[in-house]
């Protein structure tokens, strides 16, 4: 993508609005626009970023065999007072009327439409084990939405839902769900802790909140140290096995963690001083257990091998993406501006060309912008007439994790600047040299 033609409104003054980093930086690289209170537009660069964090963690769903599908945002109220949740929900929940007056809503979460579409088509237990996810718009009106992205009215949330024939068989659903998560969150560049959490209006007696450690978090935890060294379930790991997911779960359930509903103070004082972690969170996914609080109201039942019927144990799961892309700027940036993980940078590279018009510059701009892109890198070619010093500080601001930096005289020579945004480091290397390390060769 060339830096001209492309739409990256970046703002100098650091805006008033913003308390916290990560909403300051999302702001001032121009990855989002506020369009009424709570309510985001993505610009182009942070769409590039939440499409990786979706990406990621759909391959992860994905991997551990749930099944993608899109429910809509509107919703009729009919299906939340089957549930009783209808008049439960209270103010956070957006109600609408169609012309016809009849009652609608923007879904706040989907166990009511995905139950019902279950109960439309699955009759059997021979249909089961089945989840069934969608990552789409939520409304919630919340109170007080603030922190840019990270509490908003209008979110993403990728939403999972397990269906089973019986309470072990779901448990186990539940463990594949938070195996799914730590490498999720790992993959994403965040170390997640798993902390016992309160079931809340969604009700049930299992639930974990995943949480990931930040000064600016709105949630107060408290935690074993341990967490930090525990390792994450390899890519290969056997979703299908259940003994393989109980010893994931028992591992990371084995050491204190809880948010501050559900401390124990006297279990967490029986952790040694020095293991103690008490510190703020955000929580970033949310999984629960809740057996067949919605599959009862409902009717949501399959035929089971005794040719009876079952109501299904169910259970949810979530996570919200655009919480996450902020999160993981308060987890990772510093004084010059963010600093993405690989995995879900805007782009791989971004070539400055430090004087466009220049022969030399040009020709070695396009080569390296080029190559890379055929080697599949994403690459951000800054061909403006900036200033070198605002070129700088734009790539720094945006935390794209490789610069390669084209000068008149190193392009004369055939070598270009390579800098690592995230170390500082800078090498002097040839063309060839540089693009070989950017492309892994
Ligand atoms: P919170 O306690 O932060 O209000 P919640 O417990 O109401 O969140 P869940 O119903 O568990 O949220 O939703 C699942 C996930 O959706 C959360 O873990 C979070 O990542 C995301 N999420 C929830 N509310 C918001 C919001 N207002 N803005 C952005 N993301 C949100
Ligand atoms: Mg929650």
């Amino acid at each position: 993508m060339r830096l001209s033609r492309y739409f990256m409104p970046i703002l100098k003054e650091n805006p008033k609005e913003a308390e916290i980093v990560s909403h300051r930086l999302m702001l001032r690289a121009g990855m989002i626009r506020q369009q009424s209170q709570g309510i985001y537009s993505w610009l182009p660069l942070g769409k590039r970023v939440l499409d990786k964090v979706n990406n990621i963690i759909r391959e992860e769903q994905n991997r551990s065999g749930a099944v993608e599908l899109l429910m809509p945002t509107l919703q009729s109220a009919e299906l939340w007072q089957e549930s009783g949740r209808y008049d439960a929900y209270g103010k956070e929940m957006l109600r609408i009327k169609d012309r016809q007056e009849r009652p609608m809503l923007y879904g706040p979460t989907n166990e009511e439409m995905i139950t019902d579409i279950f109960r439309s088509y699955v009759k059997s237990y021979k249909n089961l084990p089945l989840n069934l996810y969608h990552i789409q718009l939520k409304f919630r009106d919340e109170i007080r939405p603030r922190f840019g992205t990270m509490r908003s009215r209008e979110f993403l949330m990728k939403d999972a839902y397990s269906f089973d024939l019986t309470k072990e068989a779901a448990e186990h659903a539940y463990r594949k769900m938070f195996t799914a998560y730590l490498r999720t969150f790992s993959r994403l560049g965040l170390r997640a802790i798993p902390m016992r959490a309160d079931t809340g209006p969604i009700g049930g007696n299992l639930s974990h909140e995943f949480i990931i450690l930040a000064e600016t978090g709105e949630s107060e935890v408290f935690s074993h140290k341990d967490f930090v060294n525990f390792d994450i379930p390899a890519e290969d790991i056997s979703f299908d096995d259940v003994a393989t997911m109980q010893a994931v779960f028992d591992k990371w359930t084995s050491v204190y963690a809880a948010t501050s509903e559900m401390h124990d103070e006297e279990a967490f004082n029986a952790i040694p001083e020095g293991d103690r972690l008490s510190a703020r969170g955000i929580e970033v996914g949310h999984i629960f257990y809740f057996g067949t609080k919605y599959s009862e109201p409902m009717g949501a039942k399959v035929q089971g091998p005794d040719g009876k019927e079952h109501l299904v144990h169910m259970g949810s799961y979530g996570i919200g993406p655009t919480r996450l892309v902020p999160a993981i700027i308060e987890a990772s940036h510093d004084e010059n501006g963010i600093i993405w993980p690989a995995s879900v940078a805007p782009f791989d590279v971004v070539v400055i060309n430090m004087k466009p018009g220049d022969d030399a510059c040009d020709r070695i701009s396009q080569i390296v912008y080029g190559g890379l892109q055929t080697v599949g890198k994403d690459v951000l070619y800054d061909d403006t007439d900036e200033r070198a010093g605002t070129k700088f500080a734009t790539a720094d601001l945006i935390g794209v994790p490789f610069q390669v930096i084209v000068g008149p005289r190193s392009a004369a020579a055939g070598e270009v600047e390579l800098k690592n945004r995230k170390t500082g480091e800078r090498e002097t290397l040839t063309v060839e040299a540089a693009m070989n390390k950017l492309a892994g060769r």
